[in-house]
């Protein structure tokens, strides 16, 4: 492998022969574990435009896709419905929804970020069709497989349920990206570890690799202005990754390998605004040490 990581990019460009952009989608679902407020309010870490884009938050799906679009020429694209839970609605408006991305010839990939708990019985035919049509993949949050990780983010979902969700999908022979959370507190590197053989059992399509960041408007803020923990120096996640990544089955896809989002609503720790850095000293010191994901597989 000449990448010490089996990375999304060249993922993309053997399966589309190309470059291939991700436009970031408000759809205008909501999120069941926000509107049940008796429960935490949410997942701790979560911003109040639900991880989606903010620029573009207000504007109908249509808007958001031609605002991307505009000026842009010859290249293919995925929409990535990213805001909040995008398969919690009845199924007529993910139809309605989904529906939109065959207006764009330049579309050719569809990925729908949702939490274990929101997709419906019903909904599964639905992406199972879809998944014939476009290039489909379903986003799954799970951020760890430990219990008091789960309860410290306020996830309200299980291990169990994501699995039984993650088998339904993977059945249907849809892809399943996994969300995983690196720097939880309380979490040990063994627990972390643990998490990533669990999925070299289940084998998703690919991870999303997040350091827990701080953003405004979270409880996080308010526990971390309370030095309630602390979050992972720049060399500390480094490591954490290259270890992980050397245990992790070389056939999944690092869609991600730390968290990005918008300074307007970033907090901390500032080292992690500089996503690209952090991603090159990943590759330099893997190439460095001569080392590559799986190698300890
Ligand atoms: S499941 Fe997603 S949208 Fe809902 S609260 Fe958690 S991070 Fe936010």
């Amino acid at each position: 492998m000449d990448e010490p990581y089996r990375s999304f990019n060249s993922f993309l460009r053997k399966k589309f022969g190309g470059k291939v952009r991700k436009i970031p989608v408000n759809a205008g679902f909501a999120c069941p574990n926000k509107e049940d407020r008796a429960v935490g309010g949410g997942c701790i870490f979560c911003d109040s435009y639900g991880s989606g884009p903010i620029k573009s938050y207000d504007l109908s799906i249509p808007e958001q896709i031609e605002n991307f679009l505009a000026g842009r020429r010859g290249e293919k694209y995925i929409a990535y419905y990213q805001a909040h839970s995008n398969t919690y609605a009845p199924v007529s408006e993910l139809r309605r929804k989904y529906e939109l991305v065959f207006n764009y010839k330049e579309i050719v990939g569809l990925f729908i970020g949702t939490r274990p708990d929101a997709i419906a019985e019903e909904a599964y035919p639905l992406l199972e069709q879809l998944n014939k049509r476009i290039y489909l993949s379903v986003e799954l949050g799970l951020q760890t497989i430990h219990p008091a990780g789960l309860r410290y983010l306020h996830r309200n979902h299980t291990y169990e349920q994501f699995l039984d969700t993650f088998h339904k999908l993977k059945e249907r022979g849809i892809d399943v990206v996994v969300h995983l959370i690196i720097g939880i507190p309380g979490e040990t590197k063994e627990q972390m570890l643990e998490t990533v053989k669990e999925m070299n059992r289940i084998k998703p399509a690919g991870i999303k690799f997040h350091l827990l960041h701080v953003l405004k408007g979270t409880l996080l803020l308010e526990a971390y202005k309370k030095k309630e923990f602390k979050l992972l120096e720049k060399e500390e996640y480094i490591e954490l990754i290259i270890f992980l990544l050397e245990h992790l089955d070389p056939g999944i896809v690092i869609h991600r390998l730390t968290g990005e989002r918008d300074r307007e609503i970033f907090y901390a720790p500032a080292w992690a605004l500089n996503k690209v850095e952090a991603i090159n000293a990943i590759r330099s010191k893997m190439k460095e040490r001569s080392t590559f994901q799986g190698r300890l597989c």
